[in-house]
């Protein structure tokens, strides 16, 4: 089944739930108006449909490959990058001034939600491009942003970030890679770099590395990391790629899934390279295009999540098998039924909570206040893990839709599962999205969280006349989740909190759901009452086992020795 922009879906969210409408009255985004929205969405709907979707299966099945040192990219990807640079889709948030659209994040999380569901291996070259431009924005010196923005922008040239390295993965801290002053304002960088995304390409002129390294004096952790713009080709004096820099891909590393993006061990070998940020401030630096990049990953998960339940839609109405009645297909069956109506619901909930931490990140640019700030801080583990999740599990389901069909790669559901698997690891695995979200994010004593909580329960009341029992349920969960998250703010040792991390993240996006759906239901036809019945009776129940496993705390799960486990 060709795939069909949800532009619907992202009107409704626009127009009723996330509060876009806060967005769009400010002074800096104040041309968004509907007319343009509307715009942007059918533009980028129609180059996905038309133009992207089609390049997925090519990806898959033509591997991006290392030719005596040269990445050779999949057949059809060099025209579809061309066709998204030439769209100006890679500038739509970097600033006028650089070049950008200056649009508004939610209107890019909109786009890359399409680019995703389209080829998710594609999309994730200008992915790393918007992060880098974003970082360069905030920390490099005014030379770097004039020589590499404008370029990254049009497409010429693109954008890579370094951190992993073997040693050094979840702890970046540990890494080794080194950074020695040559005297004229630039560094020699010299280590290895693993699992670099899209470090190499045959179809920019340019490749720019933002590099990880620990200069002499950098002592060791996180607090000794300084970040460097490492490009391919040395810039000459007139801003063109010039000297080749000593850097290279050393292999492409064979996948499970997202073939057609080259992952590269790169080797860096006293390249040139410039400092982005102050000595010692890398990781501060690196966290802008990290944090741009969780959102951006999330919404990969969400992207594949509704390509998933679109081709399991499409198969489930054709396919016929057992006395099904109605239409004669599986979809009149209602174990079929209820997978589908989960997969719609789950995708639903989880790009309304991305949008709502776009609008965030938006109305905290806009307006510098510090409640928005906490609350796009707040939201963006929740986006990336519960988004990653959601990708993983429905496009799991979109399989079992699929009966034996499902795991014959010729239907395509596989490759869906097999691209977006990684989604759940890399940008930090979700695992450590959870534990930032109870130890940092809660370290405001809970205020972002209560904030939104109050937000949920106020919904709740204002939809009590309409849906009572809907209203009630979420007013409910609601309030165990404030129990739950007053216990964990209580918790001074940070295991206690670590241990129930993960079911805390996914309650938190639950209740959340409950609260999107509800209003949906408020604001929407007949469908939307369905589906937000359907959820908050069958799905955000869900939250009363985990958060039962969050108040554990840590003490049995710690008592489970490593003795007991090889048992
Ligand atoms: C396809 C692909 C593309 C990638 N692209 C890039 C890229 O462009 N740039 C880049 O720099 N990196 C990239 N990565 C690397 C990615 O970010 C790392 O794989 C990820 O951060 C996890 O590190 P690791 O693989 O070393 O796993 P580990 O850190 O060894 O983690 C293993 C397990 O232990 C858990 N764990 C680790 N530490 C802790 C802790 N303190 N507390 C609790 N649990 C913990 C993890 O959650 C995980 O479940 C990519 C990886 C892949 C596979």
């Amino acid at each position: 089944m060709p795939y069909r922009a949800p532009v619907s879906d992202f009107q409704f969210l626009m127009d009723h739930i996330i509060g876009f409408d806060e967005v769009t009255k400010t002074d800096q985004f104040s041309e968004s108006t509907p007319d343009m929205v509307d715009a942007i969405l059918t533009e980028a709907a129609k180059m996905c449909e038309e133009i992207i979707a089609p390049l997925n299966r090519a990806g898959d099945l033509h591997p991006a490959t290392l030719e005596n040192g040269v990445v050779r990219t999949s057949p059809g990807f060099a025209d579809g990058y061309r066709t998204i640079t030439e769209g100006g889709w890679v500038g739509m948030s970097a600033s006028p001034d650089v070049g950008g659209m200056g649009l508004p994040m939610t209107l890019t999380t909109a786009v890359n939600d399409m680019m995703s569901s389209s080829c998710l291996s594609l999309q994730l070259n200008p992915l790393m491009s918007q992060g880098q431009i974003e970082a360069l924005e905030h920390h490099a010196s005014d030379a770097i942003k004039d020589l590499y923005i404008p370029k990254m922008i049009s497409g010429e040239w693109c954008g890579t970030m370094n951190l992993t390295e073997p040693q050094a993965g979840s702890d970046v801290g540990a890494l080794r890679s080194k950074a020695e002053p040559n005297g004229d304002g630039s560094f020699a960088i010299s280590g290895q770099k693993i699992y670099i995304t899209w470090g190499d390409n045959d179809f920019t002129q340019n490749v720019c590395h933002l590099v990880l390294a620990r200069l002499p004096d950098g002592v060791p952790g996180t607090k000794g990391i300084s970040l460097f713009m490492v490009p391919k080709f040395i810039p000459d004096a007139d801003g063109n790629p010039g000297k080749r820099n000593s850097l290279k891909v050393v292999s492409l590393e064979h996948k499970l899934g997202l073939h057609g993006s080259p992952t590269a061990v790169m080797e860096y070998d006293g390249a040139t390279g410039w400092l982005v940020g102050p000595e010692h401030g890398g990781m501060a630096a690196m966290f802008t295009m990290m944090n741009n990049a969780r959102l951006g990953v999330g919404v990969q998960g969400i992207g594949i999540a509704e390509a998933a339940y679109q081709h399991a839609l499409g198969y489930a109405q054709e396919r016929t098998q057992g006395k099904a009645g109605g239409s004669g297909t599986i979809i009149e069956h209602a174990d079929v039924r209820r997978m589908l109506a989960t997969m719609k619901a789950e995708t639903y909930t989880a790009r309304a909570i991305a949008l709502m931490n776009a609008v965030a990140i938006d109305m905290s640019t806009a307006t510098d206040d510090a409640g928005w700030k906490a609350r796009a801080a707040f939201l963006t583990p929740i986006t990336k893990a519960f988004g990653t999740d959601v990708g993983i599990e429905t496009a799991n389901t979109g399989i079992q839709v699929h009966g034996g069909m499902g795991f014959i790669e010729e239907t395509g559901a596989a490759q869906f599962a097999r691209d977006v698997r990684v989604t759940a690891i890399y940008e930090g695995t979700n695992g450590i999205q959870a534990m930032d979200l109870v130890a940092r994010k809660l370290m405001d004593g809970g205020d972002a969280a209560f904030r939104l909580l109050e937000e949920i329960e106020q919904g709740a009341e204002a939809a009590k006349a309409t849906y009572p029992d809907l209203a009630e349920a979420v007013w409910q969960s609601a309030e165990s989740l404030r129990e739950a998250t007053e216990w964990l703010v209580a918790q001074s040792d940070l295991n206690q909190r670590f241990a129930g991390a993960v079911p805390y993240l996914r309650a938190f996006a639950r209740v959340l759901g409950g609260h999107v759906h509800l209003g949906s239901a408020m604001a929407g036809d007949a469908a939307r009452v369905k589906m937000a019945s359907f959820y908050i009776k069958r799905l955000l129940p869900e939250h009363v086992g985990l958060l039962a496993h969050v108040r554990e705390g840590a003490d049995d799960l710690l008592a489970i020795t490593v003795d007991d486990l090889v048992a």
